[in-house]
């Protein structure tokens, strides 16, 4: 059992503004405990917080200034915990702080470096790479992704939900068991058997998590995220598992309701996220108060699902992110009020061990056989029926292993069962009379031949020819091997000159692809580096999300492909690509670097055994004992083999990460690709809604006629020789956005506007009711929306260009 206070840590998001600076202070004591001293600026001592104290001191475990990056967030603060996990024991790992502190950022990381991972992908980095080391366990890992928004829990990770709503995802709800003991309902597990496998998970949640989110409902700041590992373990042959779990939480924000100033259905909102936080400082206050017996666990579901990580069995781990900024000195204030009440809490992780159920039942049943007979030999009651086949064959087993035992302490164990008993006297006293009876004919045997005379001349003939045939064979193979010898050193000299053929000897046990290879790390590399390419075959939920798009009609891509342009996040996408451009040339010239090594071992490997075949037909052919010696040449064959080996296993590591880095990129690239397409979608539909709301063509008829005759005209001729055009939507829009082109200025281009700054006017001022329309509401409204669309765009590019 480890009992321990809760860890809490800070952690300070970077301010942007540099006159920001002096608000606070940290300050790191001899006993090595950190202080962080947050100065109220004189106009807010003055009047806005009540109390005038003009500074605030608080202590926690460590601080991490502004500067603290994201590597060092997990080195100190998470890989202890998951260290524990390991080792059987439960963890959590829970930020706290206002919208925009960088909770998110440290819990799952940045959307847009590699660098910027947080403290998730890290640990299941880590996991995964301490449970290849260890083979003295079998290991078992799955993964939950929960969201409880509202006081419902909803899993992300549900495969078979393409949500579009919050509400569509499965809901989870608690139950109790008599134990008390919490357990999810509809909360999915899914097991994990690779980093990347895990990696996939977290963003499908994320992805899930940010689709789900609407405007009015800004899930990402008012709900609670649980992204839970479970890891069980079992030494191999042993009944007993060791279950751990490990809970990575991003909670709410931690914003007072007065603060967020909000009404309707927002206020609903505001007050239950705060009615959760608020339980959750209840039962951290119950909790921290010595003789408080009853804890308010059971009052949100947050603290429901929490339970074992406040005050139970479990390592738990608190980060005050804070945002140091002047207008959030009171909120940071009491997050760090929170964190020094949360350090109070005490609590005791135990390790979860149970029983394997089925490697129970076997063991029991063996014990009910002995036990029988015990009883059997203790009551006197014989056993009359005679063993089987079966059981006197694994009798013997038994006894010839015993007697193979050089133990002397070593034992028979057979039960208590008196017929096995006499069985092992019966074939003890057989194997002696065997043995007697051996030794007396090999006696006999050698007393009749010292007796018998002495070998008979054609016997002797005969021998002698033999061993004159077997001398001219050993000749004949002691030239086979200085002819080996000879091509082995010229081979060397070759490959000495590193210019020689690198392809790997044909019976090389390294040939790629070769069915007989054994699957050993080396052999592994190649697979790795062919592995790179089913990085692309991600999961399969998450490229239906980024593929939405092929299902928009052309004209709301081309509106797509603009919006996108201008999108800030097209930037980070763009810079994204040019790293994975990178890294999967770095990742091919690794496969190749690890390749050529790989041959080159193979190589040196048949050299060796070259070189040690020749030595051996020296010594017979000199008829001398071989060296003990070590021979140099070998040593230093040797030496380079042991020098290749490091270099390939160095290049295999380096391919082994980069093959995670290319994987996570992919994945915040997908991620940034469902953002934006999301984004688009809202704002299109906005763009239509307010343009039927504003625009006084809802009247279609009145939007036709103030158009020009010509230009209706030009416009229903094309329409009819372009029938196909027509027939569908996407048409339609083709229609109308020549016409948009016609009617529009000719747009900004990126790099610079060719257009009079006068054309902005006319974009603005062109009435809407000029436009070519076809007559069909939806169609029509379809055109509007697009027409608006692009105006707006140009605008605001014309605006940005100048
Ligand atoms: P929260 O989840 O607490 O609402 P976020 O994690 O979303 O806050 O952070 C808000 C913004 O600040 C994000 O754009 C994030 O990238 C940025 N940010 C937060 N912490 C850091 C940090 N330590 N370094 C750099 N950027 C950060
Ligand atoms: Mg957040």
């Amino acid at each position: 059992m480890v009992k321990q206070t809760i860890q809490i840590f800070a952690r300070v998001k970077p301010t942007v503004r540099k006159q920001q600076q002096g608000i606070y202070s940290i300050d790191e004591d001899e006993k090595l405990t950190h202080s962080l001293e947050i100065v109220l600026p004189r106009d807010l001592a003055d009047g806005f917080v009540n109390n005038k104290r003009e500074s605030y001191k608080f202590k926690f475990q460590r601080i991490f200034d502004q500067e603290a990056k994201q590597e060092i967030i997990f080195e100190i603060i998470a890989k202890p915990v998951a260290e524990s996990t390991l080792a059987g024991y439960n963890g959590t790992i829970f930020a706290y702080g206002q919208t925009g502190s960088g909770k998110t950022f440290t819990i799952t990381g940045g959307a847009e470096r590699y660098s910027d991972r947080g403290i998730i992908p890290r640990t299941l980095s880590y996991i995964f790479e301490q449970l290849q080391k260890d083979s003295s366990k079998i290991y078992t890992t799955h993964i939950s992704y929960l969201e409880i928004y509202n006081e419902c829990g909803y899993d992300l990770l549900d495969p078979r939900h393409e949500a579009s709503k919050l509400e569509d995802l499965p809901k989870v709800t608690i139950l109790e068991d008599p134990d008390q003991n919490i357990h999810l309902k509809n909360l999915s597990l899914h097991q994990a058997t690779t980093e990347e496998e895990a990696l996939n998970l977290l963003f499908l949640g994320d992805t899930n998590r940010m689709i789900a989110e609407t405007p009015m409902n800004q899930a990402s700041t008012r709900s609670h995220c649980i992204f839970t590992v479970h890891l069980s373990s079992k030494e191999p042959g042993s009944a007993t598992v060791r279950h751990a779990k490990l809970h990575l939480v991003d909670l709410a924000g931690s914003e007072r309701v007065s603060k967020t100033g909000v009404g309707g259905l927002l206020l609903t909102e505001a007050k239950y996220i705060n009615l959760s936080l608020h339980y959750l400082e209840q039962v951290i206050i119950a909790l921290s108060e010595k003789h408080r017996t009853h804890i308010p666990y059971r009052n949100s579901m947050m603290t429901s699902v929490l339970r074992d990580s406040l005050g139970g069995n479990c390592m738990t781990t608190m980060i005050a992110t804070l945002s140091l900024e002047k207008r959030n000195i009171d909120e940071s204030i009491s997050t760090c009020r929170f964190a020094q009440r949360v350090a109070l809490i005490k609590n005791e992780a135990i390790l979860n061990e149970e029983i394997d159920p089925r490697l129970m039942i076997v063991r029991l049943q063996k014990e009910i056989e002995d036990l029988k007979a015990e009883l059997a030999m203790a009551t006197g009651e014989q056993r009359t029926e005679a063993l089987t086949e079966a059981e006197l064959l694994q009798l013997e087993k038994l006894i010839a292993s015993y007697l193979e035992d050089q133990d002397p302490e070593s034992r028979l164990e057979v039960g208590a069962d008196m017929r096995k008993i006499h069985h092992c006297f019966h074939h003890f006293k057989k194997l002696l009379n065997d043995k007697k009876t051996l030794e007396n004919t090999v006696s006999s045997e050698s007393t009749r031949q010292a007796c018998q005379e002495p070998l008979r001349d054609e016997e002797y003939t005969k021998l002698l020819g033999l061993l004159k045939q077997r001398d001219n064979e050993i000749n004949i193979l002691v030239n086979m091997l200085k002819k080996e010898k000879k091509k082995t050193q010229d081979a060397l000299q070759n490959s000495s000159l590193e210019k020689s053929d690198t392809r790997p000897p044909q019976n090389s046990p390294f040939i790629a692809g070769s069915p007989a290879v054994p699957r050993t790390p080396f052999s592994s590399a190649l697979s790795h580096a062919q592995d790179l390419s089913i990085c692309k075959h991600r999961s399969s939920l998450l490229h239906k999300k980024t593929g939405m798009r092929e299902e928009m009609s052309l004209g709301r891509q081309e509106a797509f492909e603009i919006f996108k342009r201008d999108h800030a996040d097209s930037v980070t996408i763009e810079d994204n690509k040019q790293v994975l451009k990178q890294r999967f040339s770095e990742a091919k010239a690794l496969g190749e670097s690890i390749n050529e090594a790989r041959s080159k071992i193979g190589q040196l490997k048949d050299a060796i055994n070259q070189r040690h075949l020749q030595q051996v037909a020296l010594g017979i052919s000199e008829n001398t004992v071989p060296a003990s010696m070590p021979d140099p040449q070998e040593e230093k064959l040797r030496a380079q083999l042991e020098e290749e080996k490091g270099r390939y296993k160095t290049a295999f590591m380096h391919l082994k990460a980069l093959k995670v880095e290319i994987e996570h990129l992919q994945l915040l690239m997908d991620k940034a690709k469902v953002k934006l397409q999301k984004e688009f979608e809202a704002w299109w539909a906005e763009e239509a809604t307010s343009l039927q709301v504003n625009s006084p063509a809802t009247n279609l008829q009145d939007a036709v006629k103030p158009f020009p005759q010509q230009d209706q005209t030009q416009l229903l001729s094309k329409k009819s020789s372009q029938d196909l055009e027509v027939e569908n939507e996407a048409g339609r829009l083709e229609v109308c956005d020549r016409n948009a082109r016609r009617i529009l200025p000719s747009p900004c281009s990126n790099q610079q506007s060719q257009e009079p700054s006068g054309s902005r006017v006319l974009v603005q001022d062109r009435p809407l009711s000029s436009i070519p329309l076809t007559g069909d509401s939806q169609t029509d409204s379809d055109i509007l929306a697009f027409i608006k669309a692009r105006q707006s765009i140009l605008q605001k590019k014309c605006l940005g260009s100048n």
